[in-house]
């Protein structure tokens, strides 16, 4: 380590507030699946840069667009029509298909979560949100309410009344005519890469449809093509009402949305909801060139068929106890007396970067959604080495 650069590491850690443990390097620059430290050290980036590079790092077509967004325009909130904006929710909509009808952009996954709710309570006058434990929805005061991760409710204080957290298999009795809205992360990926049952999904929506009450899908880790649909709605015939994105819906530039069905749409009047960043100029352009590169390098299919190659390799382990997840959303369960923690950071050693969950078996990975089979195997083959 330089002088400079260990000087800039002192600075970050003593000015920075201390939130996050943080890998043990100093992030550089990124290309395609790979991120490289300041003294040039490739690393294969499995975590994705918290699931969101999924283009990729700096692709090409996603620089240039960002490049001449900004010396066209920088932003303008939505008060003034903007023709990037309007191209990227054309083609946004168009790639999720029906029922979904409009969309809002926002800046986070919070943010897109603290909308879903706050329009399900206002559309139907109710007040109650039940979520599913093992969930996590996002750190602002609504979302973190939702999420069913216990850990993070000891930063809250008081908890939003009228939030509900329950088992999967007990949401659909307890939906009634008190229910607003059932908030849900299909694949609990901070949870442990948890999957809901379609079982499940299928009587929660029946419920909801009966009483009157809003399904919402946080879909801020499985949207965007990672579970190898473009969206994880509509498997299995559950289209919730809402569904909210964000991580890899720009590549990494700070953005969000919220899609609603035609029947919600018309019930939202002017004034509703507000943002003044989100779906300004440049995150639609980040929006519009990630949508058009998953679509022409056909990464929906990629994530589909890497993350089968990956998953069957994985499975054949010894040390693999479970493949979790869908597509290039994984959790690898390890049996014990092997945790998450020391495989990452065996890999780490291997400069392969992977996440950790609230399981402590279960690590994640969420690579870009451009992973080739040459990527997948440098993993297997540091799994086998450990
Ligand atoms: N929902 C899910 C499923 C997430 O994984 C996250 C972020 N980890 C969020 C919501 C919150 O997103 P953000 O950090 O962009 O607010």
């Amino acid at each position: 380590m330089t002088d400079n650069i260990k000087q800039l590491r002192e600075d970050e850690d003593r000015y920075q507030l201390h939130t996050y443990a943080k890998f043990p390097f100093f992030i550089d620059r990124g290309k395609g699946c790979c991120v490289y430290d300041e003294g040039g050290n490739e690393y294969l980036d499995l975590y994705g840069a918290h699931a969101v590079a999924s283009t990729g790092h700096c692709h090409p077509a996603v620089v240039k667009a960002i490049r001449e967004q900004a010396g066209r325009l920088i932003f303008y909130s939505n008060v003034a029509y903007c023709s990037v904006r309007a191209r990227a929710v054309k083609k946004l909509l168009l790639m999720a298909g029906e029922p979904y009808h409009q969309a809002f952009f926002v800046n986070s996954g919070s943010e897109a979560n603290e909308n879903a709710i706050k329009l399900a309570r206002s559309l139907t006058g109710r007040r109650e949100v039940i979520s599913v434990s093992g969930s996590f929805h996002g750190r602002a005061y609504g979302s973190l309410s939702a999420t069913g991760i216990p850990k993070y409710h000891d930063y809250l204080n008081t908890p939003v009344p009228n939030h509900r957290i329950l088992p999967a298999e007990e949401v659909a009795r307890a939906v009634s005519d008190a229910t607003a809205a059932v908030l849900i992360e299909p694949i609990q990926s901070m949870g442990g890469m948890r999957e809901v049952t379609l079982k499940d999904l299928k009587e929660i929506q029946k419920a909801c449809q009966k009483e009157g009450a809003l399904l919402i899908f946080d879909e801020v880790q499985t949207g965007i093509g990672r579970t190898g649909t473009f969206l994880y709605s509509g498997r299995g015939g559950v289209h919730p009402e809402m569904v909210t994105l964000a991580k890899g819906i720009a590549s990494g530039f700070p953005a969000g949305a919220l899609l609603v069905t035609r029947e919600v749409a018309s019930s939202v009047k002017s004034g509703d909801l507000g943002t003044t960043f989100g779906g300004g100029p440049l995150a639609s352009a980040a929006i519009e060139a990630t949508l058009e590169t998953i679509e022409r390098e056909k990464l929906v299919e990629n994530a589909a068929r890497t993350g089968t190659y990956l998953r069957e390799a994985l499975s054949k382990l010894k040390a693999v106890d479970e493949v979790l997840g869908r597509g290039l959303l994984i959790g690898i369960k390890f049996k014990p007396p092997l945790s998450a923690k020391a495989v990452q950071q065996g890999l780490l050693k291997e400069r392969i970067l992977a996440g950790s969950s609230i399981d402590p078996q279960v690590l994640r990975l969420m690579p870009p959604l451009i992973l080739g089979e040459k990527e997948a195997d440098r993993l297997v083959k540091a799994l086998k080495s450990l």
